[in-house]
């Protein structure tokens, strides 16, 4: 099968609707329906939309959040595909730490903050490290919780890369539970998705571990 082949197929099977609603199409409300129900929300907390200061808030917000939630305007599996190369030159384990991650949650659409990592063994497909930190940025802008994030950036990276092994481990804070509810300043979760090698084989697992840090200590698979 040529590359050509294979990446339409990867794109055209995703699009032609998979199981997967992970790309709602951009239709719905409209910007000044969206910017009335934030003044709903404002005088619902107790304030009054129309004062000097918070007059301008409701358009704000519906601007932050089409940043916020931008990755549902962009395909995943898009970004890597077209954007991979084959080659047989690099058969070592290929590893990103630390990459910002600015998420949502989707039960109270308050901020995740953390870092995710990402490590896979190339089997003749590589991706420039900057697409690997555009996957993560795709998926984080999006309302989630951090189990999904974790399992969606891996299953992506194996479906289009086709590595070995892939690995992500995701380390965040939630506000929800640092700034509401149980109020827990300082609890991180960690989360991880280990596929292929990175399931199967112990050195493989550790030499991913070590290569993101060693302070990690237990995780709990999605
Ligand atoms: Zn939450």
């Amino acid at each position: 099968m040529s590359k050509g082949e294979d990446v339409d197929s990867i794109i055209n099977g995703r699009r032609d609707g998979g199981s997967r609603t992970d790309r709602p199409a951009r239709r719905g409300p409209s910007r000044a329906e969206a910017e009335a129900a934030v003044r709903t929300l404002i005088e619902w907390a107790g304030d009054d939309p129309e004062r000097e200061g918070l007059r301008g808030t409701p358009g704000r917000f519906v601007r932050a959040y089409e940043d916020f939630f931008a990755g549902y305007r962009e395909d995943p599996v898009d970004l890597l595909a077209t954007t991979f190369e084959e080659t047989a030159a690099y058969d070592e384990m290929i590893v990103l730490r630390d990459i910002r991650l600015e998420s949502h949650c989707e039960h109270h659409l308050v901020p995740i903050l953390g870092k995710a990592h990402i490590g896979y063994l190339p089997a003749g497909r590589v991706v420039g490290i900057s697409k690997l930190a555009r996957l993560v940025e795709v998926f984080a802008k999006r309302m989630q919780i951090q189990e999904a994030l974790t399992a969606q950036i891996a299953d992506t990276v194996q479906e289009v890369l086709k590595p070995r092994g892939v690995g992500v481990v995701i380390e965040a804070a939630h506000q929800c539970m640092t700034t509401r509810g149980i109020r827990k300043p300082g609890v991180s979760m960690v989360t991880s998705r280990m596929l292929g090698s990175f399931r199967d084989d112990p050195a493989t697992r550790r030499e991913f571990v070590s290569m993101i840090g060693s302070h990690r200590g237990s995780t709990h698979e999605s």
